[in-house]
């Protein structure tokens, strides 16, 4: 579909050049058709792998993606040793802007199969259920995805219901192949180095650990990632894991009458005292954080109870955590020979405190956002992405939508027409920083 675009710059001194020359874009999408080509092939990450990348499936795309890239002309697109595909959309204008650099992943999670990927469009959505077609039980019900309510009209990707549909992150790749293909087209569109990055790895917490910052050589970032059109994500949660290790007083159970503390009770105890109404992922939601075990082991003599600990703020962090040791310390009142052992270590922390000293940033994209013809959400995320890690390198980045839908499952969808205006998006995030420059 070809789509031609037409908007009023607001008057400004800084773009007296927009208003006259460049008033219109025409777009010729092919981002659904490389979504199409990408999917099937299968990139699923796999935590237990000690390699990087943790899948050598995941370079099929990645050789893929820089074979397409150098046949547009970029002729430093290549994929590395560790399945990093990089690129560089060079310069055309003799203006200095910051290099910016857009980012998505390429593998799929592992919590559900990504082999055989059978993508289905419903074309012209007229709203109700869906039901995919190879799996009747797997219905994308409208009255749980609220977000399909705005998608009338719009054509909408499925699978066929027997494994994910990859939209998470092959949306993302897919725009920023067509934005990069638009931009190399429309040379008139004046724009600086653009940084391409698809990282590997990304659904195990290891999408940034190889990556080679000096070599992609950018100023600022942008993951394709988010879900809803028109969101940006400038805030992430901050994250630490404590750990409770417990040691107990072991005697033979035969005679362990006033002698015996069992660590294994002691650990139940600590978790059953855990609040009940709050502070936990199944009781919060929107800006509240959690404190939420996720593993136990033990014997009689030594139990170990694993933390995660999430919140928006670092001081939300240590109330937290000083509640934690709290609950254990009344705890290990009643076993008065017994020890504990608090360790907490840092696991990410929230992007804004980065990217909140570059407010340009989140502010060219919400223009971008809104000259694609979108209203601008900023949104924040409960959880962490590579960008609030790239951020705390020294490459602040924030998080774009990219339409994709119930992530993780065979429910998961994406829409065609989401998926344009992303690409459109990029392209006018691009013009804006060389506009702004
Ligand atoms: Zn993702």
């Amino acid at each position: 579909m070809a789509l031609f675009l037409l908007y009023a710059f607001t008057p400004s001194s800084h773009l007296p050049r927009f208003q006259t020359v460049s008033s219109s874009l025409q777009f010729k999408h092919s981002v659904t058709e490389r979504f199409l080509r990408y999917v099937v092939i299968d990139t699923q990450s796999d935590p237990a792998s000690p390699t990087s990348p943790s899948t050598e499936k995941q370079k099929d795309l990645g050789r893929l993606l820089a074979a397409e890239l150098q046949a547009m002309g970029l002729a430093d697109a290549h994929l590395d040793a560790h399945g990093y595909v990089y690129a560089t959309i060079p310069a055309n204008t003799p203006k200095k802007v910051p290099v910016i650099c857009f980012c998505s992943h390429m593998d799929t999670s592992p919590d559900c199969t990504g082999k055989g990927v059978k993508p289905q469009i419903v074309k012209n959505y007229r709203g109700g259920d869906i039901v995919l077609p190879a799996d009747s039980t797997q219905v994308i019900r409208a009255a749980e995805h609220p977000a399909m309510s705005d998608q009338i009209g719009h054509d909408i990707i499925t699978t066929d219901g027997t494994t994910l549909l990859g939209a998470d992150n092959k949306a993302g790749i897919a725009e920023i192949m067509d934005a990069a293909q638009f931009l190399i087209d429309n040379p008139h569109i004046k724009h600086g180095a653009i940084k391409i990055l698809f990282t590997p790895d990304e659904e195990i917490g290891r999408g940034v650990d190889k990556v080679d910052l000096k070599k992609l050589g950018a100023d600022f970032a942008y993951t394709m990632d988010g879900e809803i059109a028109g969101n940006i994500e400038d805030e992430t949660f901050s994250a630490d894991a404590a750990t409770i290790t417990i040691e107990g007083v072991s005697t033979h159970p035969g005679f362990a009458k006033g002698k015996m503390e069992h660590a294994i009770k002691i650990a139940a105890a600590v978790v059953d005292r855990l609040p009940k109404d709050t502070c936990s992922p199944e009781t919060t939601e929107g800006k509240e954080g959690f404190l939420h075990p996720t593993g136990i082991s033990g014997a009689l003599e030594k139990a170990r109870v694993d933390f995660i600990v999430r919140d928006f703020s670092d001081e939300g962090l240590k109330q937290k955590e000083a509640l934690l040791e709290s609950i254990v310390k009344a705890v290990m009142k009643d076993y008065p020979r017994s020890t504990y052992r608090m360790e907490v270590k840092q696991q990410y922390r929230n992007m804004k405190q980065v990217i909140d000293r570059h407010p340009e940033i989140v502010d060219y994209a919400i223009e971008a956002i809104r000259r694609a013809g979108l209203k601008p959400v900023k949104a924040s995320i409960r959880g962490g992405t590579d960008g609030s890690r790239l951020s705390f390198m020294g490459l602040p980045c924030p998080n774009i939508f990219a339409g994709e839908h119930a992530f993780h499952s065979r429910l998961e969808w994406v829409s065609r027409q989401d998926m344009e205006k992303a690409v459109q998006t990029i392209v006018h995030l691009a013009m804006i920083w060389e506009e702004r420059a």
